[in-house]
């Protein structure tokens, strides 16, 4: 109840009061108290002082009569004003010295009922009682006169009512001030609570606000006083918040961007091994729902939680994961050391970087093997030669023809590997130019007639070459590639068999098809015979002086373009090769960006 500051001040002002007026009645009515015990001795010692002395020899002349009480109450009837004898509240008795009967007095029913007090004792013992005792209810003074063996006592008694009746009213103002006092405190407490409390609890209203994350309204200063400075600061200290929040919020979209569209990656774990972050790309690599998985599950296998908690920046971890076929290189560093460490790993696929080093290897290999053969060829022959005597000259011949044929082998592999170098390396240059998609056809055809007779074979020209249009192209290296199929086909075929070249276009592409009737192309080694040396018949190929290159050059070649090439459907024993090409090209940086 009393917890608002409000309610607070009410109580402050309220105790304040009462114990104010509390202090204030308590001395008021103390001082009134002493100051009329002081009051009624001081007057009491006037009028017994020596300095009155007729009053004083009256009452002993009195005292020495024989009706002694009844001459005493004269005199002191006469003084009762300086005495202040009212009769009512202040009283005067003469007393038997010696017994301390009652005698006389302005009050005879309570003369008899006189009680000895400390003040009546010293006066039967010849002194003067005139001690006052603030504690006591009454005021008394107890006088002995003596004269020859008439022995009273003079005793003023009064019975302080006159204080009490001043205290009692006095009483009556201070609760009625302290009421007054006490409605005069709330009413201010009130006007306190609407200049002090109402800005302080703006300013809360205001922090709360701001708490929420809304920084859309500045709170009013309305004083310059400690709570206007107050407001200010608050005020500027939510806009450096604000300033702050939307830094936060920038860097953290920046990274998020980041995280979203990177091609590595990141996976971030609490210290218990729960996922905070995961991107797209890890996902992709993990092939999983990552996010419903834990640290264990995804990493826990290779390298425990446990261990990279204890890494110290900027130590990391690294290690390959194999998944379903793909090399992922995971590295793991430790991040938000001083509240709780969490681990942050970066994946990144090296798939592609291992398969060219695989396939590198085998290329090396594969060189050296196809170079190896005929070297040793040559070797054996040469060595034959030189360690033989009298061999015959037509023997002779018939060997140097044979290290001749390898020595072409071994320069036309050479030659298809600078060519595949070239353009593995972008050095080889396509000279870009239009030309007529039918007459290259035709120049080819009529390049490998002579050929296709040496074998029996039928070469058939199923196109028009007026239907055909222009292309832009490197016509010489698209001749290559029309070469290399025509000529496989004349390879792979047993001699007087039948190889059909057809051509036509599409919307914006050319197209052209060698089929032949010959050995055909198991299914499953269709998309292996353009890799670099792979033949389905290593010795036949040999034997026809293939090199297994010719395929994946024209491969390169027709990618360079923008088409495409690859075997089709055929009907009965034989291949079709395919070849696609756009019609127009308008740059090699364009065609080599396509691709
Ligand atoms: P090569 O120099 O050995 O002919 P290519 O790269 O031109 O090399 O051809 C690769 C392999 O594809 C050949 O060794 C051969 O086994 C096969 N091949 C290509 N064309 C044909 C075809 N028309 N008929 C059958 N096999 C073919």
């Amino acid at each position: 109840m009393f917890r608002s500051l409000h309610m607070k001040l009410v109580l402050i002002m309220l105790l304040l009061i009462t114990s104010l007026m509390t202090i204030v009645g308590a001395f008021l009515m103390t001082n009134i108290t002493a100051f009329y015990i002081d009051e009624f001795y001081q007057q009491m010692a006037d009028a017994f002082s020596t300095d009155n002395a007729a009053f004083l020899s009256s009452l002993r002349s009195g005292a020495a009569g024989e009706d002694g009480a009844q001459q005493i109450q004269t005199v002191i009837e006469a003084n009762a004003g300086a005495l202040g004898i009212n009769f009512n509240t202040r009283q005067y008795y003469i007393l038997d010295g010696t017994t301390g009967a009652f005698l006389a007095g302005s009050d005879e029913e309570g003369g008899s009922r006189l009680s000895v007090t400390p003040n009546l004792l010293a006066a039967r013992n010849g002194q003067v009682g005139d001690e006052s005792d603030i504690t006591a209810s009454y005021m008394d003074l107890a006088y002995p006169v003596k004269s020859g063996d008439n022995f009273f006592i003079i005793y003023i008694y009064d019975n302080r009512e006159t204080v009490s009746d001043l205290n009692g009213q006095l009483f009556l103002i201070i609760v009625q001030a302290l009421l007054v006092g006490l409605l005069i405190s709330v009413l201010l407490s009130f006007l306190l609570s609407k200049t002090m409390i109402t800005p302080i609890e703006k300013l809360t209203e205001g922090a709360e606000r701001v708490a929420a994350g809304d920084f859309s309204s500045a709170i009013q200063v309305e004083s310059s006083d400690e709570i206007g400075v107050l407001t200010t600061t608050f005020n500027d200290m939510a806009s450096v918040l604000e300033e702050t929040i939307q830094a936060v919020e920038h860097e953290r979209n920046k990274l998020d961007t980041l995280f979203l569209h990177m091609a590595d990656g990141v996976v971030a774990f609490a210290g218990d091994g729960s996922i905070v972050h995961c991107n797209p790309a890890a996902s992709r690599m993990l092939e999983s729902d990552v996010e419903h998985l834990d640290y264990d599950r995804i990493f826990g296998a290779i390298i425990p939680l446990e261990e990279l908690k204890k890494l110290q920046k900027p130590n990391y971890k690294k290690t390959e994961l194999h998944v379903r076929g793909r090399f992922l290189e995971v590295s793991f560093a430790p991040f938000d050391q001083d509240s709780g460490t969490g681990i942050l790993s970066v994946i990144h696929d090296v798939t592609a970087q291992r398969k060219n080093e695989e396939m590198r290897k085998e290329f090396v290999a594969n060189v050296s093997h196809e170079l190896r053969t005929p070297l040793t060829n040559v070797r054996s022959y040469a060595e034959t030669l030189r360690d033989t005597d009298d061999i015959p000259a037509e023997t002779a011949n018939s060997f140097l023809d044979i290290i001749i044929g390898e020595t072409d082998r071994m320069t036309h592999i050479v030659g298809d590997l600078l060519t595949l170098s070239r353009l593995d390396s972008g050095r080889a240059d396509m000279k870009m130019l239009r030309f007529h998609f039918g007459e290259a056809i035709g120049s080819v055809c009529r390049a490998v007639e002579l050929e296709a007779q040496r074998h029996g074979h039928t070469l058939i020209r199923d196109y028009s070459t007026e239907e055909l249009p222009m292309i832009v192209g490197d016509r010489d290296r698209l001749e290559q590639v029309m070469m290399n199929v025509i000529g496989n086909a004349i390879k792979y075929t047993p001699d007087g068999g039948t190889i059909r070249v057809t051509a036509g276009s599409l919307k914006d592409q050319v197209w052209m098809e060698v089929s032949d009737n010959g050995i055909g192309i198991p299914r499953s080694d269709w998309d292996r015979i353009f890799d670099r040396f792979y033949r389905v018949d290593k010795a036949r190929s040999r034997e026809s002086g293939g090199t297994g290159l010719g395929l994946s050059i024209a491969r390169e070649i027709v990618q360079r373009h923008g088409g495409t090439i690859g075997l089709t459907e055929h009907e009965g024993p034989g291949t079709t090769v395919r070849i696609v090409l756009p019609i127009r090209q308008d740059s090699v940086a364009e065609v080599s960006h396509e691709t």
